[in-house]
């Protein structure tokens, strides 16, 4: 078989331990047998980090914003235990968060859905992809334990010197404590546009809630901007794709979002983010089953799994083990990427390669073979829990039956 050609490359971050591993094993055993791949490689390995002072994960982000489209592996965030572990000169900061500023993106994770695991609420048929805002709110807060008999006020002190005040309230015979948020219009509407544009990327519905009956500036201002972007942007396009913007309150859309079938994107201000991923993504099952791709306003798209470099494997893949990890997470990471990159170049081949490949993973999963991690979740008969390699092997068995 002749391999499918690409035109422009897609920018590759690898990255660490078990993770490390399986990116190699993906290549070899499944994308360079099929395709011409061409890639910008950029290590985000710890080492390699460590090696060019981290300038290699700020040259990968330019790289992405060049490129349009990147494919990342998990990588270490450093805490104390990895500063003897990889001799480091400084405890680097976390790759994600400063491609993210990089890019001004936003995160949308999507868990994959097979037959035999059931999500713990079962209307879940189709994906529930979680937008978070990143920026701001309780995560750049300031806050302070207060005596009592003290007054806490608000004070703003605008460029000509003028003062605004307001009283946060005044303690009398109780201590207490107070907190000081903020956000930027603009981090706002970069969060806003991300979204229209990955709905209409994905044909889908957006959802987006605030608490904006009770907080009339703060959240009021969220649930403002999304709705002026949305009319003068985004209203035809989103009518003619058949798609639907729908704002209403948080405490609403929890509601409405257990009673639903899944479908959607759930925009989420910067803590409900936080707390409904999580929610969400248990009960779909499986963090190795969690894609997270990354949007910028612009249109720039990287791909990547939501779970971490599963260090314990990768202890256990030193010592010689076999382990059995799972590598659907990162395996859709890279046909969202080839996808995507088949999308802007015109490559049919490409993409249809994409998408024969996750039905591939699809199949053999539902055919019984499996991860020992899905294993223990699926109601499957007869299944077979293989190694990390066999997995792919086995998946790339299925993947030249449907090609033919
Ligand atoms: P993790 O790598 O996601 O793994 C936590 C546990 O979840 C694993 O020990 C494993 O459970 C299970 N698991 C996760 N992914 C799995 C997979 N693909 N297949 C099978 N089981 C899987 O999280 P962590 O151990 O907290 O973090 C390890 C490193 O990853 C840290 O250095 C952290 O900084 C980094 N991290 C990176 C990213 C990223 O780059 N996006 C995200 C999160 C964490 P069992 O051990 O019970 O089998
Ligand atoms: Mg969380």
């Amino acid at each position: 078989m002749e391999k499918i050609q690409m035109k422009t490359p897609l920018v590759e971050m690898d990255g660490d331990e078990m993770t490390r591993i399986i990116w190699k094993m993906i290549k070899d055993i499944i994308l360079i047998p099929h395709i011409d791949l061409k890639t910008e490689y950029y290590d985000l390995g710890l080492e390699h980090r460590n090696e060019t002072d981290d300038q290699v994960t700020i040259d990968s982000a330019e790289a992405t914003k060049k490129y349009g489209v990147a494919v990342k592996c998990a990588t270490i965030t450093p805490n104390a235990a990895r500063m003897p572990e990889y001799n480091l000169k400084q405890m680097w900061k976390s790759p994600n968060g400063t491609i993210r500023a990089i890019l001004d993106g936003t995160v949308f994770r999507t868990p994959i859905l097979v037959k035999g695991i059931t999500p713990y609420i079962p209307s879940w048929t189709k994906p529930i992809t979680i937008a978070r805002h990143a920026y701001g709110d309780v995560y750049k807060n300031v806050e302070m334990q207060v005596a009592k008999d003290s007054k806490a006020e608000l004070v703003v002190t605008d460029k000509d010197g003028n003062v605004t005040k307001e009283t946060i309230y005044d303690f009398g015979d109780s201590s207490g404590i107070i907190q000081g948020l903020h956000n930027k219009d603009k981090s706002i509407e970069s969060f806003a546009r991300a979204c229209f544009n990955f709905a209409l990327d994905t044909k889908q519905d957006l959802w987006f809630a605030t608490k904006d009956t009770i907080s009339k500036k703060y959240d009021h201002r969220f649930k403002d901007i999304f709705a002026e972007i949305y009319e003068n942007e985004y209203k035809e396009k989103f009518e003619e794709a058949g798609i639907e913007y729908f704002y209403t309150l948080i405490d609403d859309a929890v509601a409405r979002v257990i009673r639903s079938n899944g479908g959607y994107i759930w925009a989420c201000k910067n803590y409900d983010g936080d707390v409904m991923s999580d929610m969400v993504a248990t009960a779909y099952g499986s963090l190795a089953m969690m894609t997270s791709v990354l949007v910028s306003p612009d249109g720039i798209y990287e791909y990547e799994a939501a779970h971490g470099t599963v260090q314990r494997h990768y202890y256990k893949h030193l010592k010689g083990e076999k382990t059995s990890t799972n590598s659907v997470a990162t395996l859709f990471a890279w046909t969202g990427a080839l996808r995507k990159r088949g999308e802007l170049d015109n490559l049919p081949d490409l993409i249809k390669f994409a998408d024969d490949l996750e039905k591939a993973t699809i199949m053999t999963i539902e055919s019984g073979i499996m991860t020992g991690d899905l294993a223990s979740l699926s109601s499957i008969e007869n299944k077979r829990t293989v190694d990390t390699e066999t997995f792919l092997i086995e998946v790339n068995n299925t993947l030249e039956k449907i090609m033919k």
